[in-house]
């Protein structure tokens, strides 16, 4: 078991602490229980939240898991890192009451951490074992979801990652303060004790797929998104440039225990603030987010900014890099530019900004290397194409969901995805061994 490093322990410490039980059971006593809750409605693996809340008010903690693993069997980990603002608890009807919504993700938080502190196990949903051997490449979200799915059903199941540990950007990717590796990895334990064969430290080549495509009845792809986009700039390949998830899965391996001087963090998404907290909690001086646009246009969730400047973070809007300068090994300045509402460059507006870090989080490439027009999986713009319905792809061997389907969004849409697929290789499976 990956153990947190005690440093990164202290000064990653929970952004939401976890509920007392006395005062779980009066956050649950609040819930309205609601008939056709809008809550269940806005999470996209339509965990039955009153179902879960209820039980946890009538002291039922296991019942509560179980609901909640019912809908997503990464219940654990999507409690600490859902946009809940913006899901399940934006649609509370406590809002219409001028009430505080409900904190489910607290809750269920607080159930799956009794559950795990047990020794609880998933649950079956078939005793016995049945025909048919799936390959899921990629050991993140969508990936796990799908294999404990067909785990769960009796299906052959084996993971292969080019990682040492599974859990993709759950395990490297997720700010710690939000979902510290070792509360990821338990999670993963029990979806492998299902009897997932889980493989690490593999790399899928052509020559691979074509073996597995051979020994498999189906393949699930859930390899997430390519390379981290680099600066593309004079200077932007300075080897004291650290594109932002390197950086987090550095500190999350504890590779980085602490940071020294000034950080600029270039791009304003939710990766990018993650990066810049990090910086802040591991003694950076200063840290500047830089962003070509406005507060208005940034792709993170305004709770994340908040939350950023709380931290101290510093925001440069309206700025663009246009030069990074450097003596020998050690980064000087990030020379920038003001740029109008088009993006166009003001006059003499130009300026230096010191730095020693540089963290690129300026999106990711879109996924090309694996999969090539030979596979017969159609990709459009780098991402693959699936039937909505199934996640099934052009090539009906294949099947795909999380990020290198949706371009990257929440842990939680990955979990739907991989279930979505699991559940259609059900179907197939069935049909064909009866
Ligand atoms: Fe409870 Fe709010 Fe969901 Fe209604 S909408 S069931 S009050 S959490």
């Amino acid at each position: 078991m990956h153990e947190q490093h005690p440093i990164v322990a202290q000064r990653f410490q929970d952004l939401h602490p976890p509920f007392q039980a006395q005062a779980a059971v009066i956050e649950a006593n609040r819930c309205l229980n609601c008939f056709d809750a809008p809550c269940t409605a806005a999470c996209p693996t339509h965990i039955d939240v009153p179902k879960f809340i209820k039980k946890i008010a009538s002291g039922n903690l296991t019942g509560s898991a179980h609901a909640i693993l019912d809908a997503n069997v990464l219940g654990a980990s999507c409690s600490r890192v859902c946009p809940v603002a913006v899901l399940c608890e934006g649609a509370c009807v406590m809002h219409g009451y001028n009430e505080q919504p409900i904190e489910i993700g607290r809750l269920q938080r607080f159930a799956m951490d009794a559950f795990h502190a047990r020794g609880g196990k998933l649950p079956r949903k078939s005793s016995s074992s049945q025909a048919g051997k799936v390959a899921c490449i990629g050991a993140g979200p969508a990936s796990l979801a799908c294999a404990a799915e067909l785990a769960q059903r009796g299906f052959s199941v084996t993971v292969f990652d080019r990682n040492l540990l599974p859990g993709g950007l759950n395990t490297y990717g997720v700010a710690e303060y939000k979902l510290p590796a070792h509360a990821s990895l338990r999670e993963i334990e029990l979806i492998a004790e299902l009897g997932v064969d889980m493989r690490y430290d593999t790399e899928i080549d052509a020559e691979m797929l074509e073996y597995l495509e051979r020994e498999y009845d189906f393949l699930f792809l859930g390899v997430g998104l390519g390379a981290t986009h680099t600066l593309a700039i004079p200077g932007g390949d300075h080897p004291g440039i650290l594109d932002a998830l390197a950086f987090i899965a550095a500190y999350k391996t504890a590779k980085i225990t602490s940071v020294n001087g000034r950080v600029v963090v270039v791009g304003a998404g939710n990766t990018a603030i993650d990066a810049a907290n990090a910086a802040c909690r591991l003694g950076a001086e200063q840290v500047s987010i830089v962003y070509r646009r406005t507060a208005a246009t940034m792709s993170a969730f305004a709770f994340e900014y908040e939350h950023a400047k709380q931290e101290g973070v510093h925001f440069l809007w309206q700025s663009l890099p246009v030069r990074v300068l450097a003596d020998g090994g050690l980064l000087e300045f990030l020379q920038c530019v003001r740029v109008n509402d088009a993006l166009e460059p003001v006059a003499g507006s130009e300026f230096d900004l010191a730095c020693d870090l540089i963290i690129p989080a300026i999106g990711q490439s879109p996924l090309l290397e694996l999969l090539d027009s030979a596979r017969g999986v159609t990709l459009d713009r780098g991402r693959v194409v699936i039937d909505r319905k199934t996640g099934q792809t052009a090539n009906p061997k294949y099947f795909a969901g999380g990020d290198c389907v949706n371009g990257g969004r929440e842990v939680v849409d990955a979990v739907a995805d991989g279930k979505r697929a699991a559940l259609a290789m059900t179907s197939r499976l069935e049909a064909a061994h009866v």
